[in-house]
């Protein structure tokens, strides 16, 4: 037996409210919005139609590498150019970056060009140089997104200034971690910020270089819909030859705009090689995509589309009423079970159930990894119903 005496009482149920206090300030923080400025207004495009574009190489490697990429992108039209000072590297030894010797090949592209220039920022000292030199606009890298103190960090040395600072995703699937740097930059005034969508790290092997887990872009753009989101498809895909299908998937997801790798001579680039497209290629890939429309005035599509979602609401209410029954029948079971003194779960049982469901399921053409998805939750809400009946 366990005794708790007064003061440990109190002192937990001290905790417990504090917990209470803690979760409701921070439920009313996530209810609030972000404060942003409409893209429009940040004078970076000079056209808003989508996909706005960024694009430029991952690293700054020479004067010469630079200035040729960003007058090659700008014939193209592109007006703002991605290019990497320092760069987060896994391993030490790689290059990681010329640093703020690269600042003047910026500058002279800015310069003569007339093009604006982005770079990532990590720390202070970094938004300092790139303040001093007036750089355009910041991104946060996936690395940096992950770490809240270099994003407080960050976020200090840019209050009261107003630059667009665009943040990517950090590299774990985690949409608090991403909200979380977008508000910090918020709080210090930054009303010019946006998204980036670079995919997640997963440790078993995918085509892409970092799984893209659109539901996570989308569950931040449920949050926030004023903020913009930008994929950025080369360090998705980790290669040239899926670069243009996950641009396309963006497209298709409602996404603003691309930031997107771009080098005069991929093959010799110091880091990133393999994802990095040629100005020509760049420009081929988004002549090729195709960009729809959130809503449209045709009166035919409209009536067609009406009627297809009249469809999927009855179909909807059928699910719900079956889902119903089904539960229905579970308590059931549940109640059985306790009166006989039997187990919940069996096993047995259970995998003769998936099995015939996938069979039959994928004979009809449903996808095994969905049908896998949609049954092993009706399950466990079956297992979770039984439970409570048992303690009951
Ligand atoms: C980059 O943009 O080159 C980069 C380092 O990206 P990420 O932070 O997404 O890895
Ligand atoms: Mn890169």
């Amino acid at each position: 037996m366990i005794f708790i005496g007064m003061d440990s009482l109190s002192f937990l149920f001290h905790r417990i409210s504090e917990k209470y206090i803690f979760e409701q300030i921070f439920k009313n923080m996530a209810d609030a919005q972000l404060n942003i400025k409409p893209m429009e207004e940040w004078g970076l495009f000079s056209n808003i139609n989508k996909p706005l574009v960024i694009a430029g190489p991952c690293s700054v490697e020479s004067e010469e590498q630079i200035f040729e990429t960003a007058q090659m992108l700008q014939v193209g039209g592109i007006e703002v150019l991605r290019a990497g000072l320092w760069k987060p590297r896994t391993f030490p030894g790689s290059f990681e970056g010329i640093g703020e010797v690269g600042i003047p090949w910026l500058k002279r592209v800015q310069r003569e060009l007339k093009m604006k220039i982005a770079t990532e920022v990590a720390n202070a000292k970094h938004v300092e140089e790139v303040l001093k030199a007036g750089i355009d606009l910041l991104w946060i890298g996936a690395r940096t997104t992950t770490n809240p103190f270099a994003v407080q960090e960050i976020a200090e040395a840019l209050r009261g200034v107003d630059i667009p600072v665009w943040v990517k995703n950090p590299v774990n699937p985690d949409v608090e971690l991403w909200e979380g740097a977008l508000r910090r930059l918020n709080l210090v005034g930054l009303t010019k910020i946006a998204a980036i969508h670079r995919g997640f790290s997963a440790y078993a092997s995918s085509k892409y270089r970092n799984v893209p887990q659109w539901q996570l872009p989308i569950e931040l753009k449920q949050r926030y819909p004023n903020l913009q989101m930008f994929c950025d498809p080369s360090h998705i895909a980790g290669q040239r030859k899926y670069v243009f299908e996950v641009s396309q998937q963006a497209m298709d997801m409602g996404f603003t705009g691309l930031f997107i790798e771009s080098h005069i001579c991929p093959e010799h680039a110091l880091s990133d090689a393999a994802q990095q497209l040629t100005p020509t290629d760049l420009f081929s890939l988004l002549e090729k995509l195709i960009i729809r429309v959130g809503e449209t005035e045709n009166v035919e599509y409209k009536e067609n589309m009406d009627d297809l979602r009249a469809q999927i609401d009855i179909l909807d209410q059928d699910l719900l009423d079956i889902l119903t029954k089904r539960m229905n029948i579970s308590a059931e079971i549940g109640r059985y079970k306790k009166e006989n003194n039997i187990t919940i779960l069996q096993p047995g049982r259970w995998e003769t159930l998936l099995a015939q469901v996938l069979r039959k399921g994928e004979e009809r053409g449903l996808q095994r990894e969905f049908l896998e998805k949609i049954f092993k939750a009706i399950h466990q809400a079956s297992i979770d119903c039984q439970t409570k009946i048992m303690n009951q």
